[in-house]
């Protein structure tokens, strides 16, 4: 048996690497752990390391190496070596490092920890189908652990080219995880794996351990998923000539799950953080609510930043049991971190929804951004999410020919019944001198609560739909403040028709 691992011990500075395969947009499990990762490395004070792992062709989509930086670095978790940061290990993606698993499989092939497999998909597939029937183990058998010359050369004669498999030593791994405690795990279930494929394309367990070694990895922090692959890791780095003492420690963080108390996955909720970033989460609230998942500061502080959590970080704190991931949590934090962004900020961070809306240029005219930050405070203590920011102040930037009001508020509220006070709310607004809120304040209340009598509800719902074609707006006499005099004399008289309209 070999022991490895332990709390750490004295390992230097510590190394620490996200690793992600860019098959798809980087998801909620991946950044969770991303975020500890870097977290964990900024609070020892260690090396954040990013690592491109994109050696299986039939799963990569180039696009995904940018945009999983490009999260990455909205989000705030910056790396210190890796694509673009460079660093004395690159390169840093594994594609571009084919020459060096090759090495290493010749000399694995050399030294016996690992030989060539001649066996075909089919012969596996019914091995495997035997065995099962038989009650065995149904992994691979090592049937070309031991191949004779003969043997060889016959499967060569019939044209058969062979992967390279790892020759698993007998006996088991036992390491200390540093979330989930000591865990051993018996050889007898780890069968004889594939370092390398017939065309010579290196496989995940081989990429990895290669580059943990050579990038002097000391720690590994990734997602429970990958436990089982752990003894394989182990193995290799093994064979590679580590000393047992120096095999980097592991802590494997427990998985995510889903609403229904499934593991998170596409088919299981939203899991893309480029979803959330066009939904309009925050990237503050995006770590601050992923981070909750396994871990919290002391105290059970939940409300935090990267950079609190780069000071207080500690991997003993992280829980070993599946977290649940609650989208309604995270869109609450979402409406606390909007409400903590300085004015100026949140303005500039809903500019980019208004301009995606059409509402606004990208850059911006003088006035809108006048219009933006006179608009931006009404909205900032009200909403959950960017996005909202959009439906809450279209009406102001809307042209006049293409302000609609939304059909079903009409139907409710602009009713023959309202039509009175629609035409009192024009008639005290058309006399105001000043247009400011506490005089459109005064008038309207005057007019329709004082002389007409009517509830603040009865009074106000048609106005606001007339005004900004939706029940749900910012404060009302701020809006037409915003608005501005004609726009708004215009909008109530043309509600005012509809209201009049013979249904
Ligand atoms: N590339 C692996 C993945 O995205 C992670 C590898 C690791 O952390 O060991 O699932």
């Amino acid at each position: 048996m070999t022991e490895h691992g332990g709390a750490g011990g004295d390992r230097g500075q510590v190394r620490v690497r996200f690793a992600p395969s860019p098959s798809g947009d980087l998801h909620v499990g991946n950044i969770r752990t991303a975020i500890y990762d870097w977290a964990f490395a900024r609070a020892t004070g260690g090396t954040f390391v990013l690592r491109i792992e994109d050696t299986d062709a039939t799963r990569v989509k180039p696009e995904y190496v940018a945009s999983a930086q490009d999260t990455l670095r909205w989000l705030g978790l910056d790396w210190d070596e890796g694509p673009g940061a460079g660093g004395p290990f690159g390169p840093y993606q594994q594609s571009q490092r084919l020459g060096i698993y090759a090495e290493w499989v010749a000399r694995f092939l050399a030294e016996g920890h690992a030989y060539h497999c001649y066996c075909t998909t089919d012969e596996l597939e019914a091995r495997r189908q035997a065995a099962r029937k038989a009650g065995g183990p149904s992994g691979y058998d090592g049937h070309c652990r031991t191949l004779t010359a003969g043997q060889v050369a016959a499967y060569q004669a019939a044209g058969r080219r062979p992967v390279v498999r790892f020759r698993m030593p007998e006996g088991s791994t036992t390491f200390t995880d540093l979330v989930r405690g000591e865990i051993t795990f018996d050889h007898a279930h780890v069968p004889d794996f594939v370092l390398a494929r017939a065309d010579g394309g290196p496989l995940y367990t081989l990429a990895v351990a290669v580059d943990d070694v050579l990038m002097e990895i000391t720690h590994v922090v990734r997602g429970e998923d990958l436990l089982s692959s752990t003894p394989r890791q182990i193995a290799v780095y093994l064979a590679m000539g580590v000393a047992a003492d120096r095999i980097p420690v592991f802590a494997h963080l427990p998985y995510v799950l889903g609403p229904n108390g499934q593991r998170l996955s596409k088919r299981n909720g939203v899991v893309s953080i480029n979803w959330y970033r066009e939904q309009g989460f925050l990237p503050e609230a995006l770590c601050n609510y992923l981070a909750l998942l396994g871990w919290s500061p002391g105290g059970n502080r939940e409300s935090f930043t990267l950079a609190e959590m780069a000071a207080e970080f500690d991997l003993a704190r992280v829980n070993k049991n599946p977290a649940q991931f609650d989208a309604r949590k995270l869109e609450s934090i979402n409406g606390d971190k909007i409400r903590a962004l300085e004015p100026a900020d949140f303005a500039a961070r809903i500019t980019p929804f208004l301009a995606g809306a059409g509402l606004v240029a990208e850059l911006p005219a003088p006035a809108d951004a006048e219009l933006i930050a006179a608009a931006a405070p009404l909205i900032q203590p009200r909403i959950s999410k960017l996005t909202d920011a959009v439906e809450m102040l279209g009406f102001l930037f809307v042209s006049e020919a293409e302000f609609a009001i939304d059909p079903e508020a009409a139907a409710s509220a602009l009713t023959p019944a309202s039509a009175q006070v629609l035409a009192a709310a024009e008639k005290a607004l058309t006399g105001l001198d000043q247009w400011t809120e506490g005089d459109i304040d005064g008038a309207l209340r005057t007019a329709l609560l004082d002389e007409l009598g009517l509830k603040p509800k009865a009074a106000f719902v048609p106005v606001r739909v007339a005004v900004t074609g939706r029940r749900v707006s910012p404060p009302l006499f701020d809006s037409i403040e915003l608005l501005g005099r004609d726009k708004t004399l215009r909008r109530l008289a043309q509600a005012l028709a509809v209201a009049s309209a013979p249904a």
